[in-house]
């Protein structure tokens, strides 16, 4: 695989201009994420003055929290360049070592969907984490032969949606671990301020906090329903955010009042109607939500989660009272909330 396709120029593809206009550049304007702030600024601070690179970084939660962002400031502060790839592109161990062998002193490499490198691929990242250090073998059988390349002192930053699925080996070369939390609604409503400023988009304050209310604790949706409201305001109102105009065109776009959509009331549905609130396997719920286990585990729970909609026991994941009056249906009788004797419902598992 050639490099040019391997390591995108910074940002994702999706990211046309004006996303990566949207995209804090220093720490000082990355909102949020407080104590995430304070230790890099720390590390950032120490590595500097020892004039070496940063311990490598893992950065973990959900899609759109700021993962990439916050690797391309960290490779802002320090002064240094990055290059942004991802686990599935590197597909072969020759892949990662053209691209490490490529570095200089104090680059940032930037692996998103760390979690998705082969084994073969991690096996040639462990001494270039460790020792930087690339170990060549060369010949077969009885010739062959191991060489140790040094390599230029970099700073590995993996980004995961899921930590628990990253090898433990791996997991142990990361000298600084963060996790990213759900942004709150203040935070968000920073946001889309500051992202109305640089689009000129003109919104009141009420249409700015509906618009974060319903944004799932995500800065990638906050952004992406700004976008989406201001096309609203601009054809049926008269081209300012407000309230009433944030309602109705998120209204249109199938997102609740708590920031719900489709999928989202689908898959409650089905646990409280389908399961009748008895525990759920991921898989059963996968197979009958025609939703991907993966999409549901990192996508769709975290925000139910944390909305404390749902919960995990280890016969399954169960709805709450508060999921329940959300959705206006009864709780069954037996609240299986607290119901430990129950056996999980299993169509499949
Ligand atoms: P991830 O890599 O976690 O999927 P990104 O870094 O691509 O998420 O962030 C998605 C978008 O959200 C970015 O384009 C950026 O505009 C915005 N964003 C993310 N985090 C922040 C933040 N802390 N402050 C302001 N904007 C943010």
């Amino acid at each position: 695989m050639d490099e040019e396709r391997l390591v995108m120029s910074g940002f994702r593809e999706e990211d046309d201009d004006q996303e990566s206009s949207l995209r804090p550049k220093t720490l000082r304007e990355y909102v949020g994420q407080q104590a995430v702030k304070d230790s890099l600024n720390i590390y950032i601070q120490a590595a500097r003055q020892r004039r070496e690179p940063l311990d490598h970084i893992l950065l973990y939660g959900p899609p759109g929290l700021g993962k990439t962002t916050l690797a391309n400031i960290v490779a802002a502060e320090m002064g240094a360049n990055i290059r942004v790839t991802s686990g599935p592109a590197i597909e072969r161990p020759g892949d990662l070592v053209a691209l490490v062998s490529n570095l200089s002193q104090g680059d940032v490499l930037f692996i998103d969907e760390i979690h998705r490198l082969s084994h073969a691929v991690e096996e040639v990242l462990y001494p270039a984490m460790e020792d930087y250090a690339l170990d060549i073998v060369t010949g077969k059988g009885a010739m062959a032969n191991s060489i140790r390349i040094q390599l230029p002192k970099f700073t590995l930053i993996g980004a995961t949606t899921r930590a628990g699925s990253l090898s433990a080996p791996l997991r142990d070369r990361f000298g600084i671990i963060f996790r990213l939390q759900m942004y709150t609604t203040e935070e968000l409503m920073q946001i889309v301020h500051h992202s109305a400023g640089v689009l000129d988009i003109r919104a009141d304050e009420e249409g700015v906090r509906e618009i974060a209310r319903r944004s799932r604790g995500t800065p990638r949706i906050v952004n992406r329903w700004l976008k989406r409201v201001r096309d609203y305001a601009q054809v049926r109102g008269d081209g300012v955010i407000t309230r009433e105009i944030a309602r109705q065109a998120l209204a249109m776009l199938d997102v609740d009042e708590l920031g719900l959509d489709r999928t989202d009331r689908a898959m409650l549905h089905t646990m409280m109607v389908k399961f009748g609130g008895r525990p759920v396997g991921l898989d059963t719920l996968a197979a009958t939500t025609g939703e991907d286990a993966v999409t549901i585990e990192d996508v769709i729970e975290p925000y139910l989660m944390q909305l404390g909609f749902i919960m995990r026991t280890p016969r399954g994941r169960i709805c709450t009272q508060a999921a329940y009056d959300h959705m206006r249906l009864p709780m069954p009788q037996e609240p299986r909330a607290q119901g430990r004797s129950e056996g999980q419902t299993s169509l499949l598992d």
